[in-house]
């Protein structure tokens, strides 16, 4: 079997695309634009290309992006004072401070600052109940980004046996609730799985979110199974280069699942198509309007 490639640069774009449609339309008829505000906090050089990335692809929906670069330096307290200005800004629907935060800094108190309507990274503790209580939740941008592929590619999604590998609570675990809010079958892998290997053959649904490249082989694989690579993994590829690669040994894979995402140009581009989604629900929440379809879980 050769699976079929499931195209996230395409999907990505095409979600982009119903976004800056709805933000046309929150304009033309409700005088309202919705806005993104992003915290950088410190010089990582990887955060400032996600960052610039992010706002441009904000602009280009239509919608306000507004950035706010702090000093490394920045104190807690410096730091809990914008959001706590952006929380009151009306002008502001979605807010996201950009992780790693420096290491003076406790991550926790600072996302679970912000107020969870405007919460779009899906982080905040409030967040994380409703979903793991299958209320209606801002969810995580990666995996609500794997769903929306695999109810693409699959449709119901009921009574099917996932395996989710990383128990992240930015990817595993918010991945895993949502995959049960669909009725799967779902088992979370980690470290301490023993026989990994037998538990991913079982599965119809396999969502890899590890950090280690090539990890999953064509031999743990069902015939027919999906396959959503989560995984990003620079790896040298000789005369000095680098190459991307997933956690899903992409050649063996692709041979015996009925599908797979490919790295790069899979779930990656989905997570800030899925951060501008959720931008948009937070503002039509936030303004009574009804929710825009096909974009929340
Ligand atoms: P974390 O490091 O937070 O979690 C990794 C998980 O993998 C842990 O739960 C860990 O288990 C598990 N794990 C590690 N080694 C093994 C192993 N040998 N067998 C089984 N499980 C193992 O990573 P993240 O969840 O943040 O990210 C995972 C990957 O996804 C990374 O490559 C990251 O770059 C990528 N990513 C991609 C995004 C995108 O936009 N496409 C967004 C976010 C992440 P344990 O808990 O036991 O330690």
């Amino acid at each position: 079997m050769t699976a079929e490639i499931i195209d996230g640069k395409a999907f990505a774009a095409d979600i982009r695309a119903r976004v800056a449609e709805q933000v046309a339309q929150l304009k033309a008829g409700h005088g309202i634009t919705p806005g993104l505000a992003v915290v950088l906090v410190g010089e990582d050089p990887a955060s400032q290309v996600y960052v610039k990335s992010k706002g441009r692809k904000t602009v280009e929906v239509g919608m306000e992006s507004f950035e706010h670069r702090l000093p490394e330096e920045t104190t807690e307290a410096d730091l809990l004072a914008l959001v706590a200005k952006l929380n009151a800004d009306p002008a502001v629907h979605g807010i996201l401070v950009q992780l790693p935060l420096p290491k003076h800094m406790n991550s926790d108190a600072v996302i679970n600052a912000i107020d969870p309507a405007k919460d779009v990274d899906g982080f905040h503790v409030s967040n994380v109940g409703l979903l793991g209580t299958g209320q209606k939740a801002m969810v995580p941008c990666t995996p609500l980004g794997c769903l929306m592929m695999l109810r693409a590619q699959l449709g119901d999604l009921s009574g099917k046996e996932a395996v989710v590998i990383g128990r992240s609570n930015i990817v595993g675990k918010p991945m895993a609730h949502l995959l049960l809010g669909d009725s799967c079958t779902v088992s979370i892998a980690h470290s301490r799985t023993r026989d990994l290997a037998n538990v991913v053959r079982r599965a119809d649904i396999v969502v890899a979110a590890v950090g280690r490249p090539g990890m999953v082989t064509g031999d743990w694989i069902k015939p027919g199974a999906t396959v959503i690579d989560v995984g990003i993994n620079r790896i040298d590829a000789g005369e000095g280069k680098t190459r991307l690669v997933g956690d899903v040994e992409f050649d063996s894979a692709s041979e015996v699942a009925g599908a797979i995402t490919p790295v790069p140009g899979g779930v990656g581009p989905m997570t800030i198509a899925c951060l501008l989604a959720n931008t948009l629900t937070a503002c039509c929440r936030a303004n009574g309007l009804p929710e825009p379809e096909g974009l929340t879980a």
